[in-house]
C-alpha cells in the first residue's frame, strides 16, 4: 500500500532516477498550506514561496540544490509594531534511493519531498529578536506608548541634571501665570455679580 500524497513541495523524480550525471531544473511557486516559525515571526499560510529547484542524479541517489524565497510577517520585539522580513535560504541534501540510514531523506514514489528541509533551513534563518529597524526605541516603561511615536520624549536616564532644575523652573513659572489667571477670572466674575 502507498501512503504517499504529493503536496505544493514534492517533485517527480522518475525521469531522473538511476540516471547519474543528468540534471533537471524546476521552478516551484507554492502557496504556504500551513503557517511555521518561531514566536514572533514566521511564514504565514498563505504566503508565496518561490523555490528554485535544481536536481542532479548521483550513484546512491538525487542531490538537491534549491534556493528558497519568500516573506516572513511577525511583529518587532521591542515595540511590537508588524514587521515583514524577505527570507531567501539554500538548501542542499541527497534523496537516497534506498532507505540508507546514511541520509536523512529517501525518494519516496519517484518523488522527493521539500517540505522539512525547506521549513528547517527558513525557521533557522530567522530572527528570535526581530527588530522593526535595528535603533527601535521600544516602548516607554511607565506608560506602554511606542517612543518612536515621541521623538522628542528622552529616556530618562539621560537628563542631565542642570535640565532638571531648568524644568523645575519652567513649571514653577507657568504655576505663577495660572495663578495670576485664576485672580484675574475670578476678578471678572466679581465685576459680573
Ligand atoms: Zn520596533
Amino acid at each position: 500500500m502507498s501512503n504517499f500524497t504529493p503536496t505544493p513541495f514534492t517533485v517527480p523524480v522518475y525521469d531522473l532516477m538511476h540516471r547519474s550525471g543528468e540534471m533537471r531544473e524546476h521552478e516551484l511557486d507554492i502557496t504556504v498550506p500551513e503557517a511555521f516559525g518561531n514566536a514572533l515571526i514566521g511564514i504565514p499560510e498563505g504566503a508565496s514561496m518561490h523555490v528554485d529547484v535544481r536536481l542532479e542524479a548521483l550513484h546512491d541517489g538525487i542531490l538537491v540544490s534549491a534556493d528558497v524565497q519568500t516573506l516572513a510577517k511577525g511583529e518587532c520585539g521591542r515595540c511590537l509594531d508588524e514587521i515583514e522580513l524577505p527570507v531567501e535560504v539554500d538548501i542542499q541534501e541527497l534523496f537516497a534511493y534506498s532507505v540508507d540510514e546514511a541520509f536523512d531523506y529517501t525518494v519516496v514514489e519517484d518523488h522527493i519531498d521539500l517540505e522539512p528541509s525547506v521549513r528547517d533551513a527558513v525557521v533557522l534563518s530567522l530572527p528570535f529578536q526581530p527588530v522593526c529597524r535595528p535603533d527601535c526605541p521600544g516602548l516607554d516603561p511607565e506608560t506602554g506608548e511606542r517612543l518612536a511615536d515621541f521623538p522628542d520624549r528622552k529616556p530618562k536616564e539621560i537628563v542631565d541634571p542642570r535640565w532638571s532644575a531648568l524644568a523645575g523652573f519652567q513649571s514653577s513659572e507657568s504655576d505663577v501665570a495660572g495663578e495670576a489667571a485664576g485672580d484675574a477670572d475670578r476678578a471678572e466674575r466679581e465685576k459680573r455679580s
